[in-house]
């Protein structure tokens, strides 16, 4: 068959390696003027950055994207385990290392933050059990097809989803294991890797701490933008074609469907269509004269970010790859992004330096700071002035933590905030995971990978089932090709 896809995100390349190495004939139809989405790089002056994601978990979805296609993954792309996943920073002095290996972790959380082994591995179980119960059911079907329900291993998870608690508030969980404010901050801290709020979000999200600790957090040597070239390789050399610098205006339905693509150059044909579009413009602009699923466009969306790119020409031995400085008062962090859309005087700040393991990432004696914090969603608030405001009070915070004034120490400095986020990839309102997942039901509210009204026509990403983040965006691609292979 002849296949259309909108858009080269992660999602898209993985689907369409995967589609071209089952024989179809794939298009990729790309705005921008190379593919990866939101996972790009850039130079500046000597300093090279990851321009979105930053955390790289679970390689396998990735490596099994070559092994389909009976190719070494190796021979593409190399990626090293973190020995220290992150380093955390307190406005009270304490500092923690969150360590890969799992007693030299659980250890430094004994010390450093005063948890009983005990409790920590009674919750890291309850986490990794959460993991086990949910992720074939959850991650790597469609949710929306009757056919994924059937089998034992599902049945099973059925009867267990008590304790999944999704009726539960993750930091209700967490507090309910623990009394130190501290790990109660950190492990709600993972509620922002798919946009969410700790203090709404169903426990059940929990189960992120899983992924990064106890699967593992890895770094791509050459940077996360290795990923999205890697996948681009193996796609060109299984004949998808790529068209650089063309926006596709509409999706051409003919007789309930989906037919084709309508570009400024004129239409393409095809027998099938996959948006990896955000599922609100993919209906709003490409399918506006389709009836649209009113309830799940108007879920809530995830938080977006606001980063500063900065290149600095000292370095800092107590930072590593990842590390985060923590809010004083978290509450009112997730208070400002959700309830009253701005932000906080004192947020988190996640720094993120991968010329730590990438040398040649900066000039000699310098760094490449990826500095994010998480803001709301582009609901038409004064940016300028949000930025203005937060920058200060990010130095500010840098000066109180690491006692150093960073201002003279920027090189170089550009800014992405949730207006760009959305010029450039089309993610509604600049959310970063699409819908948030502050309810217990948010995964069953994410769009289904195909349309249940036109024929045809799938969908792939981070706005889609089964969410966002490289892992998830990953397997909305495999879940697509799935579905075409089923077809
Ligand atoms: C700042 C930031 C930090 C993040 N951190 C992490 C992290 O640490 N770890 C992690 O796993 N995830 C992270 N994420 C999330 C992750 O980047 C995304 O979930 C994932 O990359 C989404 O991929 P995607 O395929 O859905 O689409 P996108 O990357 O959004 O790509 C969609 C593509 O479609 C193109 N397009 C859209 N409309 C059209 C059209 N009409 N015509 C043609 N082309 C079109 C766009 O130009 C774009 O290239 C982060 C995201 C951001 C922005």
């Amino acid at each position: 068959m002849k296949i259309i896809i909108v858009g080269a995100g992660i999602a898209a390349l993985s689907a369409a390696a995967r589609l071209s190495q089952n024989g179809h004939e794939v298009i990729i139809i790309e705005s921008a003027d190379g593919p990866g989405g939101k996972l790009r790089e850039k130079w500046m002056d000597g300093y090279r950055f990851d321009l979105g994601p930053s955390l790289f978990t679970m390689p396998k979805w990735i490596d099994q994207i070559f092994e389909n296609s009976q190719k070494n993954p190796r021979d593409y792309y190399k990626y090293i385990r973190l020995e220290k996943n992150c380093n955390y920073f307190y406005e009270d002095g304490v500092s923690f290392t969150a360590y890969a290996d799992h007693n030299t972790y659980k250890q430094e959380i004994h010390q450093k933050l005063g948890v009983t082994l005990d409790k920590l591995d009674e919750y890291l179980a309850a986490t990794k059990r959460m993991y086990d119960i949910t992720a074939h059911i959850f991650l790597e079907k469609s949710l929306h097809k009757l056919g994924s329900y059937f089998s034992w291993k599902v049945v099973k998870s059925l009867f267990q989803l008590a304790a999944i608690r999704p009726f539960d508030v993750m930091n209700t969980m967490n507090q309910s294991y623990f009394s130190s404010k501290h790990i109660v901050q950190y492990f709600n801290r993972f509620a922002t890797y798919n946009g969410s709020n700790p203090y709404s979000a169903p426990a059940t999200l929990n189960l992120i701490n899983h992924l990064e600790h106890g699967i593992g957090a890895y770094f791509p040597l050459g940077g996360m933008f290795q990923i999205t070239n890697s996948i681009y390789q193996l796609c060109l050399e299984q004949g998808v074609k790529f068209n650089f610098n063309t926006k596709v205006d509409k999706i051409i339905i003919e007789k309930g469907k989906a037919v084709g693509v309508a570009t400024i150059n004129g239409s393409i044909k095809s027998d099938v269509v996959i948006s990896n579009m955000d599922i609100y413009p993919t209906y709003k602009v490409l399918l506006k004269e389709q009836q649209y699923p009113k309830r799940i466009l108007i879920q809530e969306k995830s938080s977006s970010a606001l980063i500063f790119y900065w290149g600095i020409d000292i370095q800092f031995k107590e930072l590593d790859l990842h590390n985060v400085l923590f809010s004083n008062n978290y509450f009112e962090e997730f208070r400002y992004i959700f309830d009253l859309k701005s932000i906080y005087q004192d947020p988190t700040i996640y720094i993120n330096i991968t010329s730590k393991y990438n040398p040649s990432d900066a000039p000699t004696g310098g760094e490449n700071w990826f500095v994010m914090i998480n803001v709301p969603n582009n609901s038409g608030q004064d940016w300028e002035l949000l930025k203005k405001q937060a920058r200060a009070n990010i130095i500010l915070k840098l000066q109180r933590i690491l006692k150093v004034d960073l201002t003279p120490h920027i090189k170089v400095e550009e800014v992405l905030d949730p207006i760009l986020i959305e010029e450039k990839t089309s993610s509604y309102r600049g959310a970063l995971y699409g819908n948030a997942s502050n309810n217990p039901l948010s995964a069953f509210f994410r769009h289904p990978n195909f349309s249940g009204k036109i024929k045809n026509l799938y969908f792939c990403g981070g706005s889609v089932h089964p969410g966002g983040g490289i892992p998830l965006a990953v397997m909305s691609g495999k879940i697509v090709a799935d579905l075409i292979k089923k077809w």
